[in-house]
């Protein structure tokens, strides 16, 4: 488990920050920018959960509700030893500008629990994972909030979750929860979309700033779901060559660049990237600090910061993590001349899948994956291009030019509906 660091930057403060930031260049109404600071809702939870060795141990949970002007709430839930509830806010916040500038009609939350869920057995897991939905139940559905994977969560957890929810209500509301496995309305292409949608962004950034990424060189921070398809997706449809990657455990790296299928075996073997053949151990920090064109930080919150910002030499950012760069580690990145996809926009592919997951849900009628990929496609292009001509426009940073199209989607809602 990585370790949960305590003096890690709080996110939501940082996330109330750059809000303030954009508001300020975009004028926003002095009322609708102080709504849109706070969360609407929030739900804590307590979960005892039987243990193998029959104890019971009583865990916290959160599920919070940032934003719903524009629809039901959508975001993950995550498995985390280091969660904490300003985490929590600061996750369902971007999920709320998330949303907003992939013009999807949905609001945003986010869900957490603490615990390490790599030290429970499959049978904790899913006690713990069916006592949550039942403390949550209440406050989320189709029409009010839909969950799905986060860090340390996966399809398995939400086919427990979706089964415990339906049988409660007493029939099956798959469209509950999304992630899900195929056999029980999952969509296809869900698996992959989070990294597909930052590799559709990194083939525009490089039409804008006419540059060619084949055989450039990726770092990748985080190998979980984002990582590993970022790797296989970045060497498939850009052909860059990922030369290090890393996990919890520690780093890898090789100038000759690392084949996706054998790293993976490698860690499905030994739990961790570590001691892949050929390879060089680099820690986690340092991989941030290679000599490599594209950066890809796909782990957790708060890595990028005012103290490593200045040895970052990747020129494009491409955060697959949500909040891994600190609003002081954005000002250098920037007069560094480095291009930031910033993370609600970079790591979109996923929740954008997942919202057609619910409409495939809701109609009852299933889509292949060609076509997923397609409507994926267009969703990231469209917003990338929206992005990118606002920060221009601006002359301000990628992410706040992010920032720009998000809010004023959010702020036009609420002003409709007479909120502010
Ligand atoms: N947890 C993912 C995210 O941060 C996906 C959320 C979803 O699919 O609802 O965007």
């Amino acid at each position: 488990m990585s370790d949960p660091n305590p003096v890690r930057p709080n996110p939501f403060t940082i996330a109330q920050r750059q809000l303030d930031d954009a508001a300020a260049i975009m004028k926003l109404d002095p009322a609708i920018h102080e709504l849109l600071r706070w969360p609407l809702r929030e739900l804590h939870v307590t979960l005892p959960v039987k243990m193998d060795d029959g104890t019971t141990k009583v865990f916290h949970g959160f599920r919070i509700q940032y934003n719903d002007a524009r629809g039901p709430t959508k975001g993950g839930i995550r498995f985390h030893i280091g969660e904490t509830v300003d985490t929590v806010r600061a996750l369902a916040a971007w999920m709320t500008w998330k949303v907003a500038v992939m013009d999807i009609p949905l609001g945003g939350a986010k869900g957490g629990i603490i615990c390490n869920p790599k030290a429970m057995s499959p049978g904790e897991i899913e006690r713990l994972s069916r006592a949550y939905i039942r403390q949550v139940a209440r406050m989320i559905g189709l029409e009010k909030d839909v969950p799905a994977p986060d860090v340390y969560t996966t399809p398995q957890i939400m086919a427990w979750m979706m089964d415990e929810f339906s049988m409660m209500q007493g029939y099956n509301e798959f469209g509950v929860i999304t992630g899900k496995p195929l056999a029980l309305g999952g969509s296809q292409g869900r698996g992959d979309a989070t990294a597909r949608g930052g590799v559709y962004c990194l083939r525009e950034a490089q039409n804008v700033l006419g540059i060619n990424l084949k055989g450039a060189t990726q770092a990748i921070q985080g190998y979980g779901n984002a990582g590993t398809f970022a790797h296989k997706l970045g060497a498939e449809i850009l052909g860059l060559k990922t030369v290090a990657v890393s996990d919890s455990k520690g780093g890898i790296y090789t100038p000759d660049g690392l084949d996706y299928e054998k790293v993976l075996e490698h860690k499905k073997k030994t739990g961790s990237v570590v001691g892949f053949p050929g390879t060089k151990p680099v820690s986690n920090k340092e991989l941030l600090e290679l000599d490599v064109t594209v950066l890809t930080p796909a782990a957790l919150d708060g890595e990028i910061t005012a103290e490593n910002a200045p040895r970052v030499k990747a020129k494009l950012i491409a955060e697959l993590a949500n909040g891994p760069t600190t609003p002081e580690a954005d000002a250098i990145l920037q007069k560094a001349g480095s291009y930031v996809i910033p993370d609600f926009l970079c790591n979109a592919g996923g929740v954008t899948v997942s919202y057609f997951e619910m409409v495939q849900n809701a109609y009852d009628y299933y889509w292949d994956e060609e076509r997923v990929q397609r409507r994926l496609d267009k969703k990231m292009t469209t917003a990338f291009h929206a992005v990118h001509e606002t920060a221009r426009k601006y002359k301000i940073n990628n992410r706040m030019g992010a920032y720009i199209v998000a809010v004023s989607r959010v702020a036009e809602a609420v002003r409709l509906r007479g909120w502010a």
